[in-house]
């Protein structure tokens, strides 16, 4: 059966394929670079579920943000329609895909608690989840199928990974502190150049002086005194410290706290006393845990007066990458901004197969000029308001002196938002969204 789910390749999107392919075949990792706007989710995608269909080896892919679920959600929805068989599962974060919206509002570790009241309770209408078959047109429409279908999107896509042929999910599920079991599954990394700063986010400790105040009132409040007063020794040694500090300090504060049993009573209470039972002893809890683990931190403590933040950085990504991924039986990296051979022997990946397509081969030299542009960014941390009108004023003045039709491409539906609100441009023009795209009807 024909999988590929366009009537032809583009231009490069067969190379893309084939390296895939026989990487798969050759069981070596593959490392594909090449532009956006090639078509790479398409073909690494009909690729692996050639190879998945051939040697019945299960696949994961996962994307970095939840955002970028679309692309490989709407490449696999076209090629099920093409009448493939697939047992497949799509898994974001639990809080996106709740039913109850009212509960999307909560910070997300009150609604964790939240969560789990509901379903201990038997109130959450939507809970266990149903044996029901959700059809895949995009993200929104999986969710809402499920949650019209009275069955818990997340703990059904939960529940349905381990056996599923195709799980396409967040770097959370493969990369995050309790990953999925990955045993012998061919696991496509996309956007592969963010690899290690996203693990290194994923498994950073934040602990905020409003947490820690927190965290203590409730110890003092409930009778757990001399966890109080511990906690209040690491309020006070944060709230003095400024920049890198020494995580054997931090250590020597936080590794005796006995809070399991704090956490339970308070917990206990709250829920009799029909509040959200959420205590920030947990997450006091996730610092003691880290600490008394195997992984080694840089910490430093962030901010002004009154909000300092206690951050805590894994050392080395690379271990966590390793380990996330021992036992896999391939992977396939992907990207358009991948520097191949620096990425390779970060990881110290000595035999692979790679792919490595510039813009300018993809795009002929003289139809473009690069210009980099050092006072803008649009790494996560630094995506403020601010940084959105930047980037706005900027694309408008590029747009409005380029004489001919202009494609403006953005690294996530998110940072497009952001700018869109303050792009001022007279041509007509037209956004494309995470939904199917209407090609009939562009202005
Ligand atoms: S079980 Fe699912 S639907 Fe129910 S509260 Fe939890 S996440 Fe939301």
């Amino acid at each position: 059966m024909e999988l590929f789910p366009y009537r032809g390749f583009r231009p490069f999107q067969k190379e893309v394929h084939d390296a895939v392919y026989r990487g798969l075949l050759e069981e070596k990792p593959v490392l594909i670079n090449a532009p956006t706007g090639l078509g790479k989710t398409a073909a690494v995608l009909t690729a692996t579920l050639r190879y998945l269909l051939d040697t019945e080896t299960s696949v994961h892919y996962v994307v970095r943000t939840r955002a970028e679920l679309e692309p490989p959600v709407r490449e696999l929805s076209k090629i099920l329609n093409r009448g493939v068989d697939l047992d497949h599962v799509v898994i974001k974060s639990r809080q996106d895909m709740c039913c109850h919206s009212s509960l999307k509002k909560l910070d997300y570790l009150e609604f964790l608690a939240e969560c789990r009241l509901l379903k201990r309770m038997g109130r959450c209408a939507y809970y266990p989840p149903r044996e029901v078959q959700a059809p895949l047109m995009s993200v929104s429409t999986y969710v809402k199928f499920l949650c019209a279908s009275q069955s818990c999107p997340y703990e059904y896509a939960r529940q349905k990974m381990s056996g599923a042929q195709l799980v396409i999910s967040t770097y959370y599920y493969v990369f995050g502190r309790e990953h999925a079991d990955l045993r012998d599954r061919v696991v496509i990394i996309d956007e592969a150049h963010s690899l290690f700063d996203a693990v290194t986010q994923l498994h950073s400790i934040v602990l905020s002086e409003g947490d820690l105040r927190t965290a203590y009132k409730e110890a003092k409040k409930y009778g757990f005194l001399d966890e109080a007063a511990k906690i209040y020794r690491l309020l006070t040694f944060i709230k003095r410290s400024a920049g890198a500090v020494d995580v054997g300090d931090v250590l020597g504060l936080a590794a005796d706290l006995d809070l399991e049993n704090a956490i339970w009573e308070i917990t206990k209470r709250k829920t009799e006393e029909k509040v959200n039972p959420y205590t920030p002893l947990l997450l006091v809890k996730e610092l003691r845990d880290a600490l008394r683990g195997r992984l080694r931190y840089y910490a430093e403590v962030r901010g002004e007066n009154l909000a300092k933040t206690l951050v805590l950085y894994p050392l080395d990504p690379t271990a966590l990458i390793k380990e996330s991924l021992r036992g896999v039986k391939n992977v396939v990296y992907i990207s358009g901004t991948l520097p191949v051979s620096i990425f390779a022997e970060s990881l110290a990946l000595s035999d692979f197969v790679k792919l490595d397509i510039s813009f300018s081969d993809f795009i002929p030299r003289h139809n473009y000029l690069s210009i980099i542009d050092v006072g803008v960014t649009t790494k996560f941390e630094e995506r403020t308001e601010e940084m959105h009108l930047r980037i706005a004023e900027r694309l408008a003045t590029a747009i409005n002196l380029s004489p001919g039709g202009v494609l403006a491409m953005f690294p996530s539906y998110d940072v497009m938002k952001g700018v869109r609100k303050y792009l001022k441009i007279s041509i007509p023009h037209w956004y494309e969204g995470p939904q199917e795209v209407d090609w009939e009807n562009l202005p």
